[in-house]
């Protein structure tokens, strides 16, 4: 069997841990999928019709989701601080625990964990790659972090009127980005390829070398 077909196809095993038949710990997969998705969103795309698009569903849809998890206490509804006719979905603490305790990932999650911090760096950037392609063909992409996205703009030491931690801006939005705010998922995700790395950032290693 070709090789490329061979890791495809154990793709796909792997991926009967998340898609399945009716529920797991009371949530069908796409309320685990909505679940985990809002709980590592950043705070422009914690709403409904974001998540409809993570998710691949009608905002009908991912409002009975928002309902469905609303019911459960794993999530709750806040005025957004950016429009206040919008709201902004935050995972509330059981949510989170729930997440932590029976997301049907976590099996795949130790699992990939138990391969050690290179090969899951390894795993990751294949993976990330493979995605990138796939948005090439299908010209989409459901979300990404800030880290790699051409929005992403360097902050100077001392200006601007935003959070006291920001030490990036967003030029899509115009609005501060603190740097662990780089590690959350956007759905305005726009990719670039030129960008130097996060890490590389004078930053990332004071903040590293806190830790
Ligand atoms: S920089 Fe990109 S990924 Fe980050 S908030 Fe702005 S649009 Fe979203």
């Amino acid at each position: 069997m070709p090789l490329a077909r061979e890791a495809v196809e154990l793709l796909v095993q792997a991926a009967r841990a998340w898609y399945f038949e009716g529920n797991q710990h009371g949530l069908r997969d796409r309320e685990w999928m909505a679940l985990r998705f809002l709980s590592r969103a950043n705070r422009f795309s914690r709403t409904p019709s974001a998540l409809a698009g993570f998710i691949g569903a009608t905002r009908a849809t991912a409002s009975q989701i928002v309902k469905t998890l609303e019911s459960k206490s794993f999530l709750v509804r806040k005025p957004s601080h950016e429009d206040k006719r919008s709201v902004v979905l935050h995972v509330t603490a059981q949510g989170e625990k729930c997440l932590s305790q029976h997301d049907p990932i976590n099996h795949v999650v130790n699992a990939v964990t138990a391969l050690g911090t290179d090969e899951c760096i390894r795993l990751r950037d294949s993976l990330r790659e493979v995605l990138n392609h796939l948005d090439a063909a299908h010209q989409r992409l459901d979300a990404s972090i800030c880290r790699d996205c051409m929005f992403l703009a360097e902050r100077s030491p001392g200006t601007g009127k935003g959070r006291a931690t920001a030490e990036f801006m967003c030029r899509l939005y115009r609005a501060p980005i603190s740097l662990d705010e780089t590690e959350l998922l956007c759905t305005s995700f726009e990719r670039t390829r030129d960008r130097p790395r996060i890490e590389q950032h004078p930053n990332r290693a004071r903040a590293a070398s806190q830790g």
